[in-house]
C-alpha cells in the first residue's frame, strides 16, 4: 500500500536531508557545549554563529539580532511577555488580532490576567484586519502590536508593511508570528518594518524543538527565562546546537530558491484546487483569494463535515481540518469563526498544505481519494 499523500506541511514539514546532514556531526562527533573553552566547545560555538548568520541572512537582519528558542510559541512568548517587562509603567495596552495562533493569544491573555488592556482586532471574511481597525485601536498607552504575518488556518497574509508605518509613527513596537511564512515566502524585516518576529523551524525542514526570535537592535526586551548568560541572557540554558545548526541549514536551503519554491508550491496548491472544485459543486475557499501563502488550501466540503471527510480517506490523504493544536477536538475553528464563517461552512473546512516535495501526481491522487469518499458521503 502506498503512504498517505502528505498533505499537512503547515503543521510540520520532514527533515530536508540536507538539514539532516548538516546536523548529524553534531549529534556525534562535535558534540561539545558551546560554553566550554576547548576545542571541542569551539567547534560547536562556530557552529552556531554560523547558523546565526544564515538565519539573520534569510530575514535580512544582523545576525546579533537573532536569538536562538525552542519553538515559535517560545520565541513570541519572549517577544510579548520579554517587551511588556520591558515597557515603562504608563504602557499597559496591547493589540493583537483575532486570528492570532495560541503561542501569541495564550501570552496576551496572560497579560491581561496580570493587568494589562488587551484589545481584540477582527478580521474581514478573507481573515484579513484592516489597517484602520489597528490605527483606531492604537492609544497614548499603547506599548505593542502583534499580527500574525501568515495565518497557519486560511494562509492568509496580513498588512504588517502598513501596519508598521502606523506603529513606527507613534514609538510602538510591532511583533508578528511569521512561523508560517519564513522559508515560504522572501520576507525581509526592513521591508516589513517588524520589530521582533517568531520562526519556526519545523515548518520549514528544520527538526521540531528550535525556533528563533528577531530582536531589532535597541528594542527594549527583558528576559523571562533566567540562568546562565546564553542568548544574550534572552534564552538562557545550554544551546540545542544540532537543532540550531539544522535551522541554519534550513535556512540556507530556502533562501536561494524562494521565488521558484513559492511558484511550485503555488502551482501545485492550485492544481488541487482546480481538481477538487471541477468535482465538487459548492466547495467554498476559506482565506484570501490572493493575499495567502502559496501552500495553503482551506476549503469546505459541502453537506459534510471536514473531520468524517478526512478520517474516510485517512490511508491514502494525510491533512488536518485546521490548527494541528486543536485537531483532535471538533470545536469550531476560533479562525473561521472570527471570519464570520458559520457553523455549517466551518465543520466542512479542510486544511490542505503542500511543501517542497509535493508532486503533481500527489496532489491528483489526493483529490481524487477527496472526491471518492465526498461523493460517498453525501449519497449516504
Ligand atoms: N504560530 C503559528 C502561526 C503556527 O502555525 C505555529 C505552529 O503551528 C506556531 C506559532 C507554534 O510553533 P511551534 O510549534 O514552533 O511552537
Amino acid at each position: 500500500m502506498n503512504a498517505p499523500v502528505y498533505l499537512d506541511f503547515n503543521a510540520t514539514t520532514p527533515v530536508a536531508p540536507e538539514v539532516l546532514e548538516a546536523m548529524l556531526p553534531y549529534l556525534r562527533e562535535h558534540f561539545g557545549n558551546p560554553s566550554s573553552a576547548h576545542s571541542l566547545g569551539r567547534r560547536a560555538a562556530e557552529a552556531v554563529a554560523v547558523a546565526r548568520e544564515r538565519v539573520a541572512a534569510l530575514l535580512g537582519a544582523r545576525s546579533g539580532e537573532i536569538v536562538f528558542t525552542g519553538c515559535a510559541t517560545e520565541a513570541s512568548n519572549l517577544a510579548l511577555i520579554g517587551a511588556a517587562r520591558a515597557m515603562p509603567p504608563g504602557k499597559r495596552h496591547l493589540v493583537v488580532s483575532a486570528v492570532e495562533h495560541p503561542a501569541v493569544m495564550a501570552p496576551a491573555q496572560q497579560l491581561r490576567e496580570q493587568g494589562w488592556e488587551l484589545t481584540v482586532v477582527p478580521v474581514d471574511a478573507a481573515g484579513r484586519v484592516s489597517v484602520q481597525s489597528v490605527a483606531d485601536a492604537l492609544r497614548a498607552d499603547t506599548a505593542l502590536v502583534s499580527v500574525m504575518h501568515a495565518n497557519n488556518e486560511v494562509g492568509t497574509l496580513q498588512p504588517i508593511e502598513a501596519i508598521a508605518e502606523l506603529t513606527r509613527r507613534r514609538g510602538i513596537l510591532l511583533h508578528t508570528d511569521a512561523a508560517q511564512s519564513v522559508g515560504k515566502l522572501a520576507l525581509a524585516v526592513d521591508a516589513l518594518g517588524v520589530d521582533l518576529l517568531s520562526v519556526a523551524g519545523h515548518k520549514f525542514y528544520a527538526p521540531k524543538g528550535v525556533g528563533a526570535l528577531y530582536v531589532r537592535t535597541g528594542t527594549p526586551l527583558q528576559a523571562v527565562l533566567f540562568g546562565a548568560e546564553q542568548e544574550r541572557c534572552l534564552r538562557p540554558g545550554t544551546e540545542n546546537v544540532a537543532g540550531i545548526v539544522g535551522l541554519g541549514a534550513a535556512a540556507a536551503l530556502a533562501q536561494p530558491g524562494l521565488p521558484q519554491l513559492r511558484d511550485g508550491l503555488r502551482q501545485r496548491r492550485d492544481l488541487l484546487h482546480e481538481h477538487l472544485a471541477r468535482n465538487i459543486p459548492g466547495l467554498l475557499l476559506n482565506g484570501h483569494p490572493e493575499e495567502r501563502l502559496p501552500n495553503t488550501l482551506n476549503v469546505s466540503f459541502p453537506g459534510v463535515s471536514g473531520r468524517a471527510l478526512l478520517h474516510a480517506v485517512a490511508d491514502s490523504v494525510a491533512a488536518s481540518v485546521g490548527s494541528a493544536c486543536h485537531s483532535e477536538h471538533d470545536v469550531v475553528s476560533g479562525v473561521l469563526a472570527a471570519m464570520g464563517i458559520g457553523a455549517a461552512r466551518a465543520a466542512g473546512a479542510v486544511r490542505l498544505s503542500v511543501g517542497r516535495t509535493t508532486r503533481e501526481e500527489d496532489v491528483q491522487r489526493a483529490a481524487d481519494c477527496l472526491v471518492a469518499a465526498w461523493r460517498r458521503m453525501v449519497a449516504a
